[in-house]
């Protein structure tokens, strides 16, 4: 793919200890895209950022409402009590898992 080769080109340059700024003027791109394609690549390959650097920043809010219980009920398969998270929650823990596995093809 073109991307792929436009990366494998970026990081043959920083390789060669080119400058983001040196490294955009070759590949058609700017200095901050050449940088974000690194380190997007550097992400992938594992790299965290350190918990105290200023671009690993906790979230303030939780990307989905965490989950409380609404009480409890009984799971639709198996009739196992379970904790109410969600009013379609129909089965237990280990049956939601196990119902998920056998339907993931629909998805
Ligand atoms: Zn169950």
């Amino acid at each position: 793919m073109k991307k792929e080769e436009e990366l494998k080109q970026i990081l043959e340059l920083s390789d060669q200890s080119k400058t983001a700024t040196e490294i955009g003027a070759i590949v058609g791109l700017t200095k901050n895209a050449v940088m974000g394609r690194i380190y997007r690549h550097k992400v992938k390959n594992g790299y965290t950022p350190a918990a105290t650097s200023r671009y690993a920043h906790m979230r303030k809010y939780r990307k989905n409402p965490g989950s409380v219980s609404m009480g409890i009920s009984n799971c639709t398969i198996c009739a196992k009590p379970y904790d109410l998270v969600s009013k379609y929650q129909r089965f237990c823990g280990s049956c939601r898992k196990e119902v998920n596995s056998k339907t993931s093809w629909i998805l």
